[in-house]
């Protein structure tokens, strides 16, 4: 049975009155069992009732956290190729209705150039995005990308447009990490507005990338939702539905979960629903009780200070030194920006961040090369 069947089950407005009718013994059954929980037993813990326990879960959650992964935290970076994109989504930098700034899609030779001035910071792991523009950005340039990529990363993960499975099979093929695919929501109605035009606009074949992925075999899988966009704890149920979906099916693949809100970006009025900082540590503690062996993602969306925190609470890989332009790196291009990132410090400082708070910095991982 795919996703989509089990997904059908589920209304939203019904789960979201009952997350919000979460009681405390609910939550207190779900902290008994922090580890492994199914999606009915992490409903309560994104309830308004979990709040009150939030010191508990944070305790649970790093004692989880350091148990599974020890004080580590995973670096890596995004290398933006390309800008250009045929969609309209109303919070995008790169949406198609930008049209008076500058759109490019780097060649094979840029990207060595990016790769070169990256791999001078330290990383090993990149992840590539682009915009969605099927002329440009197809499984052949994304072959060219990776060859190039692969000569100075052991790790190269993608986060483009939902493939078939037959490209993704192409791209594993070619050294290929991880896919990055975001939900955006889980409401469909709300899906709807948010996505005006383009491919982006079919839900389900959206809905169905992580199992195409996983069928071809892809190594690790990255899901989440844009925080900002709907209530947060209604999506959160979902993904973990979506997860524990995956986990049971597809039990050798690899997740992670990120927790990106919304940013200011060109032509985006703001996101329609606030999460603070409060909900974004019940929600990242949350998912470390729902499952002690997800990697989980934080960008430099958020600000240093906080990401500084964050990564004590459950947190187990950042980025570092993120640009969010094609060419920012090396060829400096002054193209089109997704949005405007955060924490703005370099590689280095981030890493000594990390070490100041009594956690490794980890620039290699080693177990992907054992396997
Ligand atoms: S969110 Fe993705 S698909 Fe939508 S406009 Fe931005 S780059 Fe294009």
């Amino acid at each position: 049975m795919p996703f989509k069947d089990i997904f059908a089950d589920y209304d939203w407005d019904i789960v979201k009155e009952r997350i919000y009718s979460a009681r405390s013994i609910d939550v207190e059954r779900a902290l008994a069992k922090a580890g492994y929980l199914t999606p009915e037993e992490f409903l309560p813990l994104l309830s308004p009732a979990a709040e009150a326990y939030l010191p508990q879960m944070i305790e649970l959650s790093r004692e989880l956290t350091f148990k599974r992964f020890g004080k580590t935290i995973h670096l890596y970076i995004p290398l933006y190729l390309s800008n250009k994109c045929n969609n309209v989504c109303t919070y995008c930098g790169f949406s198609f209705t930008n049209k008076n700034l500058k759109r490019i899609t780097l060649t094979p030779e840029q990207i060595e150039l990016e790769a070169k001035a990256i791999k001078r910071y330290g990383f090993d792991h990149v992840v590539i995005v682009t915009g969605e523009d099927a002329r440009d950005i197809n499984v052949e340039y994304l072959t060219a990308a990776l060859r190039v990529l692969k000569k100075y990363f052991s790790q190269v993960s993608v986060e483009v447009q939902p493939l078939k499975m037959e490209d993704y099979a192409i791209l594993r093929n070619e050294g290929m990490h991880a896919v990055i695919v975001y939900q955006e929501t889980y409401n469909q109605k709300s899906y709807a507005e948010y996505h005006l035009k383009g491919r982006k606009r079919n839900f389900f074949w959206r809905l169905e990338t992580p199992e195409r992925a996983a069928q071809a075999g892809v190594r690790k899988i990255g899901m989440g939702v844009l925080l900002g966009l709907e209530d947060w704890r209604t999506d959160a149920f979902f993904l973990a539905l979506h997860l524990d979906y995956m986990r049971r099916h597809y039990w050798q693949t690899m997740y992670s979960v990120s927790f990106p809100r919304l940013r200011p970006a060109e032509g985006f009025a703001g996101p329609k629903v606030e999460v603070n900082n409060k909900a974004l540590v019940q929600l990242i503690t949350a998912f470390r009780l729902f499952d002690a062996d997800l990697d989980l993602v934080l960008s430099t969306r958020e600000p240093a200070k906080l990401r500084d925190l964050l990564m004590t609470v459950g947190i187990t890989t950042m980025s570092a030194g993120s640009r969010t332009e094609p060419g920012a790196y090396a060829i400096h291009s002054h193209a089109l920006k997704q949005f405007e990132i955060s924490d703005t410090r370099s590689p280095q400082q981030v890493a000594q961040a990390i070490k100041q708070a009594g956690f490794t910095p980890v620039w290699k991982d080693w177990e992907a090369e054992l396997v």
